[in-house]
């Protein structure tokens, strides 16, 4: 495991205070409204500098090595609601790389700066509709007009998305040709597209299972005008570019996850140590005790698995294969977790107040976010080289 020096420790006690703090006496409020005060949270992390750590200085941010925003990601693990994670690591991790990476200065000034001082709110556009698993098929489209791109489609369950003051968004720039494979990586392009502009509208703000703090809605695009400024590096490589922010996305929610399952399993262990049944507390049977410690067992090679990837991933080395092998295990872990957790708390797991509860209801979008358990299987066989899937999922 890397090592964590005094830099580290003292970032850690910052985001930590915070999440403890400032953030956690009042998720369940937040929960009950079914709504983040996302602006006025983003300013004060923003003032504490949790919003550009791994970012360039030269745009407010700390330019720190990814394994400090690894830091916040797993402090924001402790958050009791994961949808405040969410929108956090949408800011930081999801929405607001690939602009950090390719972005002109112009770009970066007009559109990072603010994100990493939290007075603007980011979010990501990938999924639609008829493109979740397979972003090959998205269908917005950005025809070029003059000076602008305009913009005509709709983005499916985008975080963020009630609120957001601009979304990085991946669209068609040239004509999809679905019979020619290879040339599919270069038809799209992440374009930045501010939420203001005349044609953009929230569809509807999505009600969830879950991350019930974070908002989730359907946007439309009816002919967005936007300037061709507003593309994040060159036309035509927005795949490519948003597969390596998919790395930094699968990292921060799998460190996320790993220090959240570390943290129900401490609640839960010092449940059953103090519940009594039958004449003695609940952990003095084997069957307990194995079964946690078996988790924790578990838990702790995932992270150590975690930090390997977080150092390769600060070397510059290409971690897509790792990310995904890091958020299968999150997402399949977390659930078992959970699940047992909740089973050791009986009535009380049961009930809407119990952070266990509510992990167990949050965390089931790891599976599914950031690309399902499949989809990480499918990049784990493409990078072993088995056969590849038919060609409408080549993108995967
Ligand atoms: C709460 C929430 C927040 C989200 N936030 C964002 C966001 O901010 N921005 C954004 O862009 N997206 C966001 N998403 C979307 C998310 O990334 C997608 O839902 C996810 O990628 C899955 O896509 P889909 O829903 O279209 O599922 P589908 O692609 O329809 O897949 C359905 C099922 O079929 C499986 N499957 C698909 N193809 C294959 C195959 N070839 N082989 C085997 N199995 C297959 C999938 O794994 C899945 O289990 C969010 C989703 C949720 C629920």
């Amino acid at each position: 495991m890397m090592e964590m020096t005094p830099d580290h420790q003292a970032l850690r006690e910052l985001a930590e205070t915070f999440v403890k703090e400032t953030i956690n006496p009042n998720v369940e409020q937040w929960e009950r409204d079914r709504q983040l005060p996302t602006r006025a949270l983003f300013k004060q992390m923003g003032e504490l500098g949790l919003l550009g750590i791994n970012k360039p200085p030269a745009f407010g941010g700390l330019g720190l090595d990814y394994s400090y925003q690894a830091v916040l990601a797993e402090s924001m693990g402790l958050v009791t609601g994961a949808g405040v994670a969410l929108a956090v690591g949408v800011q930081t991790d999801m929405a607001t790389p690939a602009l950090a990476r390719y972005g002109s200065d112009a770009l970066r000034e007009e559109f990072l700066r603010p994100a990493i001082a939290g007075e603007q709110i980011a979010a990501l556009g990938v999924s639609e509709v008829g493109g979740g698993s397979d972003v090959s098929a998205i269908r917005t489209w950005a025809r070029r007009d003059g000076d602008d791109y305009v913009v005509s489609g709709s983005k499916m369950w985008m975080t963020n998305g009630c609120q957001a003051d601009w979304i990085c968004a991946l669209v068609n720039t040239r004509e999809v040709d679905r019979a020619r494979p290879a040339r599919m990586p270069l038809d799209k392009s992440l374009i930045i597209i501010p939420t203001d502009r005349p044609g953009f509208s929230v569809g509807r703000k999505l009600e969830k299972m879950g991350m019930h703090c974070s908002d989730t809605a359907q946007v439309f695009f009816d002919d967005v005008r936007v300037p061709c400024r507003f593309l994040i590096g060159s036309e035509g490589r927005g795949f490519p570019y948003q597969m390596k922010q998919f790395c930094d996305e699968r990292l921060s929610i799998s460190l996320s996850t790993i220090a959240a399952m570390h943290d129900t399993l401490s609640r839960t262990i010092a449940y059953v140590r103090d519940r009594s049944t039958f004449g003695g507390p609940i952990l003095s049977n084997q069957a307990v005790q194995f079964r946690l410690s078996e988790l924790v067992a578990e838990v702790d090679i995932l992270r150590a698995y975690a930090w390997q990837t977080v150092e390769n991933f600060v070397r510059g080395r290409d971690v897509g294969r790792e990310s995904a092998v890091l958020k299968l295990g999150a997402g399949r872990l977390v659930r078992r977790v959970n699940d047992q957790c909740l089973q050791l708390w009986g009535g009380m797991g049961f009930m809407d107040e119990n952070v266990v509860a509510r992990r167990y209801r949050d965390q089931r979008l790891i599976s599914i976010g950031g690309g399902t358990d499949e989809v990480m299987l499918q990049i784990i066989s493409n990078a072993l080289g088995f056969d590849r899937m038919p060609a409408s999922s080549e993108s995967l």
